[in-house]
C-alpha cells in the first residue's frame, strides 16, 4: 500500500520532533529515561511509515531481518557489563555505517537496472522519479565512503578497546603513505562513480577503500584517544545515514542522521576539550609525540604511603569539606551504592561532600554521572572539574575511588606524557588525598601516576566496594 504523500511526510515530521524532544531529555540525567523514550517511539513511528508505505521486500524478510537484529540487539545489550559500554557504541557506530552503505549500494543496483529496463540513462531515470540526479550519485559516493570508513574504523576500536589486538597507537611512516594513497584512490574512484554510475564496480571499490582509510585513521590513535574516536566515528555514522536519506529521498533518514552527525561532532569537541586534543589531529589521526617518561619504579619507589580502612576513618573524623572523586575502578567495582551510604554517614557527622566529576572519568562520556544517579545521589552534588579545581585547597579529605588517568599530576607536568595536556581533577592541592585501588597498576593510558607517590597521599589498597564497605565499618566503630 502507498500512503498518502503529506500524511507521510506529517508522521516523518512527527517522528523528526520526537528525535529532537529525545535528545533534549538525554541532557539531563533526570530528563533522560523520558528522553530515551521519545527518541524510541520516534523510531518506531519512522519504521512503521516506511514499512506501511514502501513494501520493497515481502513482510517475512522484513519480520526475520526485525527480529534477528532485535535479538542480537537485545541480548547483547542485557550481557553488556557497563564497563563494556564503548565497545559496543562503537559496534553499533560500524553497523550504522556499513548499513548505510549497503543500502546505498542496493538502491545503486535498483537504479542500473531501471535505466536498462527502460533504455534510460541512470540520470534521466533519477530525474524521471523526481530527485535530483547531481544530489541523488553525490550522496551515494559519501554513503558508500563515509559508510565504509565508519564501519572499519569503528571495528578496529572495538577491537582495541576489547583488547583483541593492541591498545597502543601504531604509527609508522608507511602508514601514513598507505593511508595517503588509499584516500587519493578514494577520491579518484569517486570522481570516476560520478561519471560513470552505470558502472557499480566503482561504488563497491569506494567502499573497499574507505574500509582501509578507516583502519589507517584509527591505527594511530592510542587508547587515552579512543573516547574522541568513538564519539567522531558517531557522528561520522549519522552523516552516512544521511547521505542515505537523500539517496532514498527519506526525509525522517536526512534528519535522523543528521542530527546523530551533529551531536556526534558537538560532543567530539566536548571530549577534545576535556582531554585538550585537537579536533584536527583527532580527525586525521595525528598523535602527539610521546616520550617513554620515568618508569613506575623511579616515581614509587620508597615513598608510597598505605594507610589501613581505620587510619582513613580517622581522619574523616576530623575533616569538615570531603571530596569523593569516582573514576573507571568504581564502575569496575561497582561501588556507586556504597560510595553514596559513605557520603551519608559523613553528612550526617556534619562533613560537607562533594563528587568531582571528570568528563572523561570511566570509559563512556557521562560514565560516572550514569552510576552514581543510579545510587540516587542528588545531582547538586555532582560538581564538574573546573568548579571543583576552583576550590581544592579548601577541601580537607580527597577520596579518590578507581579513579587513576583523571587524577594524573604528569598531565599537567610532563608535556611528554600520553596524556599531556589533559586537564586533570587536580586533588593533590586537597589537605590530604586518599586513593582507593586495588594496586599501583596503570589506569586506561597505561603509565605511572606520581599522585600515588606524593607527600600527602595515602594509598588504600583492595577492591573499591570492599574497601568502602571497611571504611562504612571503621568509621562507625570509632
Ligand atoms: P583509569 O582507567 O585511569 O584507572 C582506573 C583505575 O581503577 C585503575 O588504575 C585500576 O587500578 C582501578 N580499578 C580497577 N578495578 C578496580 C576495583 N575493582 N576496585 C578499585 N579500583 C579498581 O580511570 P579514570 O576514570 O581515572 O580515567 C578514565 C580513562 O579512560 C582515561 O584515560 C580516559 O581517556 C579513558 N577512556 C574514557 C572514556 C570515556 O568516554 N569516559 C572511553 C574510553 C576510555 P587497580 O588495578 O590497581 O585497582
Amino acid at each position: 500500500m502507498d500512503l498518502d504523500p503529506n500524511l507521510r511526510n506529517v508522521l516523518y515530521l512527527a517522528a523528526a520532533v520526537l528525535f529532537m524532544f529525545g535528545i533534549k531529555g538525554l541532557t539531563h540525567p533526570r530528563t533522560a529515561v523520558r528522553g530515551n523514550m521519545l527518541g524510541a517511539l520516534g523510531m518506531l513511528t519512522a519504521i512503521v511509515v516506511t514499512l506501511i508505505d514502501k513494501q520493497m521486500l515481502g513482510w517475512g524478510w522484513i519480520i526475520g531481518g526485525l527480529a534477528l537484529g532485535s535479538g542480537v540487539g537485545a541480548y547483547v545489550a542485557i550481557k553488556i557489563q557497563m564497563t563494556g559500554m564503548p565497545q559496543l557504541v562503537a559496534l553499533y557506530n560500524g553497523f550504522g555505517g556499513i548499513a548505510s552503505a549497503l543500502v546505498a549500494g542496493a538502491v545503486l543496483h535498483g537504479w542500473i537496472h531501471g535505466a536498462a529496463d527502460d533504455g534510460l540513462s541512470i540520470f534521466e531515470l533519477i530525474e524521471n522519479g523526481g530527485q535530483s540526479p547531481t544530489q541523488a550519485v553525490v550522496a551515494t559516493m559519501a554513503s558508500g565512503l563515509i559508510g565504509g570508513i565508519t564501519f572499519s574504523g569503528s571495528v578496529l576500536a572495538f577491537a582495541k578497546l576489547q583488547q583483541l589486538i593492541s591498545g597502543n597507537p601504531i604509527t609508522n611512516p608507511l602508514l601514513k603513505i598507505a593511508n595517503g594513497l588509499c584516500t587519493i584512490g578514494a577520491i579518484g574512484v569517486a570522481i570516476m562513480l560520478f561519471m560513470h554510475p552505470e558502472q557499480v564496480g566503482w561504488y563497491w571499490a569506494l567502499v573497499v577503500l574507505s574500509l582501509f582509510v578507516g583502519v589507517f585513521l584509527v591505527l594511530p590513535i592510542g587508547g587515552a584517544d579512543m573516547p574522541v574516536v568513538i564519539t567522531l566515528l558517531n557522528s561520522y555514522s549519522g552523516i552516512a545515514a544521511a547521505a542515505t536519506g537523500f539517496v532514498l529521498n527519506n526525509t525522517v533518514l536526512i534528519i535522523a542522521g543528521s542530527l546523530v552527525g551533529a551531536s556526534g561532532l558537538i560532543l567530539t569537541k566536548v571530549m577534545c576539550v576535556a582531554m585538550n586534543r585537537s579536533l584536527t589531529n583527532v580527525l586525521f589521526g595525528v598523535m602527539a609525540e610521546v616520550g617513554v617518561g620515568p618508569s613506575s619504579d623511579e616515581i614509587y619507589a620508597g615513598k608510597v604511603k598505605a594507610a589501613s580502612p581505620d587510619e582513613v576513618a580517622m581522619l574523616f573524623d576530623t575533616a569538615r569539606k570531603v571530596l569523593i572523586v569516582p573514576g573507571y575502578g568504581m564502575a569496575a567495582a561497582q561501588a556507586q551504592h556504597v560510595v553514596r551510604d559513605l557520603a551519608n554517614l559523613l553528612e550526617s557527622r556534619g562533613v560537607e561532600v562533594e563528587y568531582g566529576i571528570h568528563p572523561v572519568a570511566g570509559r563512556m562520556p557521562g560514565h560516572m554521572n550514569v552510576l552514581l544517579a543510579e545510587a540516587d545521589v542528588p545531582y547538586d552534588q555532582l560538581k564538574e572539574m573546573d568548579e571543583v579545581n576552583a576550590t581544592m585547597e579548601q577541601v580537607d579529605v580527597a577520596l579518590v575511588i578507581g579513579a587513576n588517568d583523571t587524577v594524573n599530576p604528569s598531565a599537567q607536568e610532563d608535556p611528554t606524557s600520553p596524556i599531556a595536556g589533559m586537564p586533570i581533577i587536580d586533588v593533590g592541592k586537597a589537605r590530604t588525598v586518599v586513593v582507593v585501588k586495588r594496586s599501583l597498576s596503570p589506569g586506561f593510558a597505561g603509565i605511572p601516576n606520581p599522585l600515588f607517590a606524593a607527600n600527602n597521599t595515602l594509598m588504600m589498597f583492595g577492591d573499591g566496594k570492599k574497601a568502602v564497605l571497611e571504611l562504612i565499618a571503621a568509621l562507625k566503630a570509632g
